[in-house]
C-alpha cells in the first residue's frame, strides 16, 4: 500500500544518510522532498504541514549539538522516524477490557468498509487468546450481512447472535441489546456488535449508530475505514467522530495499491489511535497496528518484527523443538520434515506479503510482485503424493514410484526428479554445515524461515526496538 511513499522516502534519505555532515540547506531540501512525497500520497495537508515543520525545527536544532563523527544524516533520519511514529498514533494501544465482563466492542463505519469481515477477524483474534466472544448481527440493512456474519462465525467456531434475518427487516437496537443480555446470561466475556453502514454518511445512519451505542454502552467503539478511500476517509472519520464518536480506528484494505496517505492522517486528525490493520479478505490477514512497524515499512526498513511474529505463530514450538533436536542428534532431515515446514510456510500467508516485510524490499518490488505463489502449493502436492516411507527415505524412489507421484500430484516426472535432486543436494549441504559452523537454534532445511524466531528475540533483548536507532547501533 505505501510502496510509492516508501520509495520516495528512501530516495530522499539515501543521499542524506550517506553523507557524514549535513548542512541546513540539506535539511531544507529533504523537507521539501518529504512534503511532496506525503502530499502525493494523499496525506492531509494540515498533517503534512505540521509534520514537516516539526522535522525541520528538530533537525535544525539538533545539528549544532551533533558531535562531529556522528552520522548526522542518520540522526536526522531518526528524527523523521520518531515523528512518523507520532503521526501514526505513537504507542500501539490494545482493547481495554471491561472490569466486569463482557467487554463490548461496537464496530462503526460505512457500508463496504469491512466491518463484518473485521467482526470475524476480531472474534478469531480474541478467541485464539482464550476469550469467549459472541458476535451480534446488528447490521440488518446490507443484503446478506447477517448470513455473512453467521458463515464467518461458523468457520471460526464463534457463536453468532442473529435473531433477525436482516435485509431491511428487524430493529438493530433491539438485537444489540438482546445480544448483550444473552452474552451476560451465557457468560461470554466479549461481545462484538456488527452495525450497518451506508454508502455515504447520512443522518439516519448516525442516529442508528448512536441508538445502538446508547443501548449497549460499548467499552470500545472502533471506526472501520477503507484505507483505499483517499481524502474521503478523512472527511468520513471526522463525521463519525462528531456523530457517534469512536475510541480507535481500524484500517482495512491495506493490501490495496491505492496511495493510502489519507488513512495515515486519521490518527493525527482525530486524535484516536489506529488499533488494528486489515490486509486482505482472509481471517488471518489481520494484526494489531504497530505505529513503529508501519513507520519502519514506510521508511524502507521493512517490518522484521511482524515477520518474526508470523513465523512464531506458524512454526509451533513443538515442531521447531523436534527439528532442532533432530538436527543436533545428527539425524537426517527428511521430506516429511520438509512437508511440515512447507505447511507452516503456507500458514504464514502469501510469500509476496512476507517478502515485502524485508528491509529494502522496495527495490525488489518487481521480483516480489512476480513471485510465483503456486510454487509452494505445487511442491507440497508432490511431497504429499509420496508415501511416508518415500518421504523418510527418498532413495527408494525408483522410476515407477516417481511416475506414480507425478500422476498423483498432477506434475511432470521431471518436476518430481527436480525436487528430489534439490532435496538431496540440500540434505548434503546440511550435513556439511552440521559438521562445520551452524548457528545454534537454526532449524534445518529452511534456515531463512526459522532464523528470525531466535535471532530477532535475541536482538530485541540487546538492541533498540526502534529500527532507526538499531541501524545506528549496528553501524557503530
Ligand atoms: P461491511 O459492509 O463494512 O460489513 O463490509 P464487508 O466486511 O462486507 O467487506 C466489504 C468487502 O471488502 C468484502 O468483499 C470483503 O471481503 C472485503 N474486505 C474486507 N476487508 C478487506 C481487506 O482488508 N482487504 C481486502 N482486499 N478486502 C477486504
Amino acid at each position: 500500500m505505501f510502496e510509492s511513499l516508501s520509495s520516495r522516502f528512501t530516495s530522499a534519505f539515501g543521499a542524506l544518510r550517506s553523507r557524514g555532515r549535513v548542512s541546513n540547506s540539506d535539511i531544507e531540501a529533504t523537507c521539501v522532498q518529504i512534503r511532496q512525497a506525503l502530499l502525493e500520497s494523499d496525506v492531509a495537508l494540515a498533517v503534512v504541514d505540521g509534520f514537516v515543520a516539526n522535522i525541520s525545527e528538530k533537525s535544525l536544532a539538533a545539528l549544532p549539538t551533533l558531535q562531529s563523527g556522528t552520522n548526522q544524516g542518520q540522526a536526522i533520519f531518526e528524527i523523521v522516524n520518531t515523528e512518523l511514529i507520532e503521526i501514526l498514533g505513537g504507542q500501539a494501544r490494545r482493547v481495554r477490557f471491561a472490569k466486569k465482563a463482557p467487554t463490548v466492542i461496537m464496530l462503526a463505519g460505512l457500508q463496504g468498509a469491512g466491518k463484518t469481515t473485521l467482526a470475524g477477524k476480531l472474534a478469531k483474534f480474541y478467541a485464539d487468546q482464550g476469550n469467549t466472544p459472541l458476535l451480534v448481527a446488528s447490521d440488518l440493512q446490507r443484503p446478506n450481512a447477517v448470513t455473512q456474519l453467521q458463515v464467518v462465525g461458523d468457520s471460526i467456531g464463534v457463536p453468532v447472535f442473529a435473531p433477525e434475518i436482516g435485509n431491511g427487516v428487524g430493529d438493530p437496537v433491539v438485537v444489540a441489546q438482546a445480544g448483550l443480555e444473552f452474552a451476560r446470561a451465557k457468560q461470554y466475556n466479549m461481545v462484538i456488535v456488527d452495525t450497518a453502514g451506508r454508502l455515504g454518511v447520512d443522518e439516519e445512519l448516525m442516529k442508528q449508530a448512536i441508538a445502538i451505542r446508547d443501548a449497549v454502552t460499548p467499552d470500545e467503539i472502533l471506526f472501520v475505514v477503507d484505507a483505499m478511500m483517499g481524502q474521503d476517509a478523512v472527511r468520513t472519520s471526522q463525521a463519525f467522530l462528531d456523530g457517534v464518536g469512536f475510541d480507535g480506528v481500524v484500517l482495512t484494505k491495506l493490501d490495496g495499491d491505492a496511495r493510502g496517505g489519507a488513512a495515515l492522517s486519521i490518527a493525527s486528525l482525530t486524535k484516536r489511535p489506529i488499533m488494528f490493520a486489515s490486509t486482505g479478505e482472509k481471517l488471518s490477514d489481520f494484526d494489531i497496528f504497530y505505529p513503529e512497524r508501519m513507520a519502519s515499512r514506510i521508511l524502507g526498513l521493512g517490518d522484521v518484527a511482524t515477520l518474526a511474529d508470523q513465523a512464531k505463530k506458524a512454526f509451533d514450538s513443538d515442531t521447531s523443538a523436534k527439528l532442532e533436536a533432530k538436527f543436533a542428534s545428527g539425524e537426517d532431515f527428511t521430506l516429511e520434515d520438509f512437508l511440515e515446514q512447507l505447511q507452516a510456510m503456507s500458514k504464514m500467508g502469501s510469500m509476496s506479503k512476507l517478502l515485502s516485510m524485508l528491509p529494502g524490499s522496495g527495490a525488489m518490488k518487481k521480483a516480489i510482485d512476480n513471485f510465483d505463489e503456486g510454487e509452494i502449493v505445487r511442491t507440497t502436492a508432490i511431497v504429499q503424493s509420496m508415501t511416508p516411507t518415500e518421504r523418510r527415505d527418498p532413495k527408494v524412489l525408483n522410476g515407477s514410484r516417481r511416475a506414480r507421484i507425478a500422476m498423483g500430484s498432477g506434475r511432470a516426472v521431471s518436476d518430481v526428479n527436480n525436487l528430489v535432486d534439490r532435496f538431496a543436494a540440500a540434505q548434503k549441504m546440511m550435513k556439511q554445515v552440521r559438521n562445520g559452523a551452524m548457528p545454534a537454534g537454526m532449524a534445518p532445511g529452511m534456515p531463512a524461515m526459522s532464523a528470525p524466531k531466535k535471532s530477532v528475540v535475541q536482538k530485541k533483548k540487546s538492541k533498540s526496538g526502534n529500527p532507526a536507532k538499531r541501524a545506528i547501533e549496528e553501524a557503530q
